[in-house]
């Protein structure tokens, strides 16, 4: 049995008002005058003084907007890199993402591909980046995927929506500071929230689990019950523990993987472009025969938060149509062997997922 060696993030800082700290973290990695450091940085931002102001641009350096209406695709990345190559005559000192899921991925597919030649369609799966990244900065501004923590960054492709796994796309630095989440709006805090209970449910629930990632789960599952569920958190509170609890998630999934859930709803963000962490939700609430407990738990904070997830996204779908939503479903190996087991193939038929697709 070989166990899998895990890179880790090297540098974190966490607290209240830390985002501050992040001018003096980056003067010790400045490499020249002609090496600026670029700032990805969600573009729910623009104009926002309180966040903008707090960035210190010297030299060359430079922020850059990312839209976030849709998740990254490779092709964009590509446009990056090459945005970047053409503008400055030397590679950046860093590059640091500023926002949620997509601008983290996006800064961590920049910051791989300035290093490794070619395409970055050409290093989505697993291990297949060779050269290390340039030094790269992840700050969330809203919490629960655990893209801050994780080694992949996930991009659609021409053919698939897959991420590049590797041991050199973890960031070097993150700043965890809960303050910077204090605008979410409420629905995409439930559910990007909601992506980080999700993963504690299928990492908890599936037949990958071992120790490191059960103690992780376990302590993520029970700050989200916290958060979502009880009344006696302050604002303050809630956004600490819920950016610890993306953190904890994101470790836990780690060492094992996701589940029924995340497999299904990437057929519905290849097809449909629908997002993450609503996707996950949509998918989820279906999901009561493989994850009794968690989606109860889940209908539980629903309600609370009166949360209305769209319905019927599936019903006017072709066969054609539904058939790619199962394929892209079905590739994800992993997943399915995590969440049912070795013999998986006889238990999650073409059928069977179909019939779940079509209920949503
Ligand atoms: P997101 O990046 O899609 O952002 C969601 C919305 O929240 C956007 O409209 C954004 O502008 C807004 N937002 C973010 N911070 C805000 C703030 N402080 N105030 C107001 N609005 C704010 O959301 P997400 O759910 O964090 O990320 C989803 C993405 O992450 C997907 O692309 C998904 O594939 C990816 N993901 C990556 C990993 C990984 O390990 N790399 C894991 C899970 C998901
Ligand atoms: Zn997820």
């Amino acid at each position: 049995m070989i166990y899998k060696n895990y890179p880790m993030v090297s540098n974190v800082v966490f607290g209240r008002g830390s985002f501050d700290q992040l001018e003096e973290i980056l003067a010790s990695k400045r490499k020249g005058r002609n090496a600026p450091f670029i700032f990805y940085v969600d573009d729910v931002f623009k104009g926002n003084h309180w966040l903008t102001s707090r960035i210190t641009l010297s030299y060359k350096d430079k922020i850059i907007y990312v839209p976030t209406k849709e998740e990254p695709r490779t092709e964009q990345i590509d446009q990056l890199v090459e945005d970047v190559i053409l503008e400055f005559s030397e590679l950046p000192s860093g590059i640091i993402g500023i926002g949620g899921g997509i601008v983290m991925d996006v800064a961590k597919a920049v910051s791989l591909m300035l290093t490794n030649k070619g395409e970055s369609k050409d290093y989505q799966g697993w291990d297949l980046i060779k050269h290390p990244a340039i030094y790269h900065v992840g700050i969330p501004t809203i919490s629960g995927t655990g893209a801050e923590v994780s080694r992949t960054t996930i991009l659609t492709g021409p053919v698939r929506k897959l991420g590049i796994n590797s041991d050199y796309t973890p960031f070097d630095q993150v700043i965890l500071d809960p303050e910077l989440t204090k605008d979410v709006p409420r629905d995409q805090w439930f559910y990007t929230g909601m992506d980080c209970f999700v993963h504690c449910v299928e990492s908890l629930n599936g037949t990958y689990l071992n120790a490191f990632s059960e103690s992780y789960g376990e302590k993520a599952f029970e700050l989200c019950k916290e958060i979502f569920l009880e009344n006696s958190l302050s604002d303050e509170e809630a956004q600490d523990k819920l950016m610890m609890a993306s953190w904890h998630g994101g470790m836990s999934i780690a060492y094992s993987q996701v589940g029924v859930a995340h497999a299904m709803s990437y057929g519905l963000g290849y097809l449909l472009g629908i997002k993450h962490g609503i996707g996950n939700c949509i998918v989820f609430d279906h999901l009561e025969d493989y994850y009794p407990e968690g989606v109860t738990i889940f209908k539980q904070m629903k309600a609370k938060h009166n949360i209305e997830l769209p319905q019927g996204i599936c019903a006017d779908l072709d066969d054609d149509q539904l058939n790619t939503m199962i394929d892209v479903a079905l590739s994800l190996e992993p997943l399915w062997e995590n969440a049912i087991g070795k013999n998986w193939k006889t238990v999650m038929t073409r059928q069977k997922l179909l019939e779940l697709y079509k209920k949503m």
